[in-house]
């Protein structure tokens, strides 16, 4: 399968920063599998279903764009469903560090699965789902950062706190 990647991460929830990346991926492949890393042992904001919810509501009847969830190794997991390419997003050099690893890691494991990276937009380098949540947990509006769903979502999460 040359013409589908996949799109993997925690999107604890989706930003406009993953929405952006996965639009741009598609100028590039047929599919975008979008696939969340499912981690038992890490606590996370919202449930893989609401992740999931998420994600679908961001790309609503784009048969392009597929939403999973998946356990364990992502590269068995590509292996599973012959996928060959992992797309990712870069923001700074602090992602750079990090990605090179990981990349490094997924081709030690295997050399039918390689790894591309789309660089971030202008408007998105510095969302990350941590700092809109943190930004929303102390009243702050994320408006144009997130897909609207996600805002909603998220506030009544953390509704906003009383104004002293
Ligand atoms: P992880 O928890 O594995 O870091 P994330 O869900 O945070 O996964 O992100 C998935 C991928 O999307 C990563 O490659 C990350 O660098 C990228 N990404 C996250 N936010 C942005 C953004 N604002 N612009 C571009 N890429 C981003």
């Amino acid at each position: 399968m040359r013409n589908v990647a996949i799109y993997p991460g925690s999107f604890d929830p989706i930003t406009c920063g993953h929405v952006d990346i996965v639009q741009r991926g598609l100028n590039v492949f047929d599919r975008i599998v979008v696939a969340i890393a499912v981690n038992p042992r890490k606590q996370t904001t919202f449930d893989d279903d609401e992740r999931v919810a998420m994600i679908c509501e961001a790309f609503p009847d784009d048969p392009r764009v597929e939403v999973v969830c998946f356990t364990g190794l992502l590269v068995d997991y590509c292996r599973r469903r012959g996928i060959k390419t992992v797309l990712r997003g870069l923001r700074a050099l602090s992602d750079f560090e990090f990605e090179f690893q990981l990349a490094s890691m997924n081709r030690r494991l295997t050399d039918e699965v390689d790894s591309i990276f789309m660089m971030t937009s202008d408007e998105h380098f510095f969302v990350s789902s941590s700092l809109v949540r943190e930004v929303v947990q102390n009243g702050g509006d994320v408006t144009g950062l997130v897909p609207e769903p996600v805002r909603r979502r998220l506030l009544a999460r953390f509704p906003p706190p009383p104004v002293t």
